[in-house]
């Protein structure tokens, strides 16, 4: 095996959630970075991924375990590791060429070497003829390049890379992929491993030589995927497309902490708990999975990467629906294969699918069968959110805490469960049931 050059060891981050109390962030992480290595993360939102990747560039400390770099506790930013972020993070006040100068005039470099190295890295990256141009004559594209380029001209040994290529639309975030997978591989570049966080399955295994799965709550490596085909991969061919399989069917069985550890899971096993994220997906969407799942060419059992493909989803927003229909129970998963429950098709035909949606929540969704059991006891029938909302605090950030809850108001909505006012954020019990217990 090769050198290490950054090692997690046992790495745990712990973030305050509102109400005071500290939440896992990361728990457990153990991973190494190695020289010449493309390794790619791939985890649903949230689980810690950006935060694994600033521990490694010394933004953020670790609060449990170690971190090595080349051996060496790593105290702060290092000079040989580098972070490309997703948001275009330039000075917007400073040309393309002061943004790339940045870092190396931090170092106190004189102007003259500073504007060679920099012009060469504007060169590599695609960038010639926009040094005197301000970020924002420059297209989406084009600012990721001077993201890419402010990094890449520190010559760092260590490239990491958050989703540097999601905010692109797909024709251009390739091109760029492509680019950096040949800077890498001529050698020019002196970058000796990179770690890349991708919401894009395709992209994971067209760059790594592995693929490493995160889980949630807390965030650890679930599983990790070795990818030997030499590069330059072929996106069409039968290999590329098999190890994608393989991806999906990893991160499709990453739902939850429990359930069977990482291998594949049955519907039954998709079990939430009340203070447990939920996925985050509209029922439109669902929905549509759902249709296209039953029509032709699929018939009730897709492949996955197929069922991707039909779909204007991206992965990460398709993984989520994913959940939400297993978690339901109108789908499970096999052999990287997705199938319709019996449930599944009668859904898809009915003319009541209100209500059958209200039963799968009440039963599979403990967060909406706590809501409505709370609207039944309750004389009024109306609740303030907040009371949910300070309950999701103990176990979920702010955030997420939020997001849960509107994801349970909305999907409750559809399954006439109850009703909300938005303007006073109360959930009310809805008139059926009014009228039911008079
Ligand atoms: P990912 O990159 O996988 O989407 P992040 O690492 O950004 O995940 O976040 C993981 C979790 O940590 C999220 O629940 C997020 O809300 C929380 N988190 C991240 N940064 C902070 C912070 N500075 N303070 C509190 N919570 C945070
Ligand atoms: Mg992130």
């Amino acid at each position: 095996m090769s050198t290490p050059i950054v090692e997690l060891k046992a790495v745990g981050k712990h973030f305050r959630s509102a109400d005071g109390s500290a939440r896992a962030v990361l728990e457990g992480v153990d991973f190494t970075l190695r020289e010449g290595e493309i390794v790619a993360l791939l985890g649903q939102s949230g689980s810690g991924k950006s935060t694994m990747l600033r521990i490694m560039a010394g933004l953020i400390q670790a609060d449990e375990g170690q971190v090595l770099y080349r051996g060496m506790p790593l105290y702060g930013t290092a000079r040989g590791i580098r972070m490309v972020f997703q948001s275009f993070a330039l000075f917007p006040w400073l040309t393309v060429q002061k943004n790339v100068e940045l870092g190396l005039e931090a170092q106190g470099m004189p102007a003259e070497e500073r504007a060679r190295r920099a012009e060469k890295v504007i060169d590599l990256i695609g960038l010639s003829g926009f040094e005197g141009a301000l970020p924002r004559e420059l297209s989406g594209g084009m600012r990721q390049r001077v993201g890419i380029a402010r990094a890449l001209v520190m010559e760092p040994e260590v490239l990491l890379m958050d989703e540097a290529f999601s905010a692109l639309d797909v024709l251009t975030g390739e091109r760029l992929r492509e680019e950096i997978l040949e800077l890498w591989q001529s050698g020019q570049i002196p970058t000796k491993a990179i770690l890349v966080v991708s919401h894009n399955i395709e992209e994971a295994v067209m760059m790594a030589d592995r693929v490493l799965i995160f889980a949630s709550d807390p965030g650890r490596v679930r599983a990790e995927l070795p990818i030997s085909l030499a590069q330059p991969r072929k996106a069409e061919s039968a290999e590329v497309r098999q190890l994608i399989d393989k991806v999906y069917e990893l991160m499709t069985a990453s739902s939850g902490r429990r359930g069977s550890g990482g291998g594949l899971i049955s519907e039954r096993e998709v079990k939430l708990q009340l203070g447990d994220r939920l996925p985050q997906a509209d029922i439109a969407h669902m929905e549509g999975i759902l249709e296209l799942l039953a029509e032709e060419p699929f018939n009730g059992r897709a492949d996955l990467p197929k069922l991707a493909e039909e779909t204007e989803l991206t992965d990460a927003e398709l993984l989520e629906v994913l959940n939400a229909l297993l978690l339901l129970g109108f789908a499970y998963l096999t052999n990287g294969d997705i199938l319709l429950t019996e449930l599944g098709g009668r859904y898809v035909k009915s003319e009541e699918r209100q209500e059958m949606f209200g039963k799968q929540l009440l039963e599979h969704v403990p967060l909406i069968a706590y809501i409505c059991h709370g609207l039944e006891q309750d004389k009024s029938g109306d609740l303030p959110e907040d009371l949910f909302l300070k309950l999701l605090r103990f176990t979920l950030s702010e955030e997420e805490a939020e997001r849960a809850l509107r994801m349970a108001i909305e999907w409750g909505r559809y399954g006439d469960l109850f009703e909300y006012n938005f303007n006073t954020g109360v959930i009310q019990r809805s008139e059926e049931d009014e009228q039911e217990a008079d």
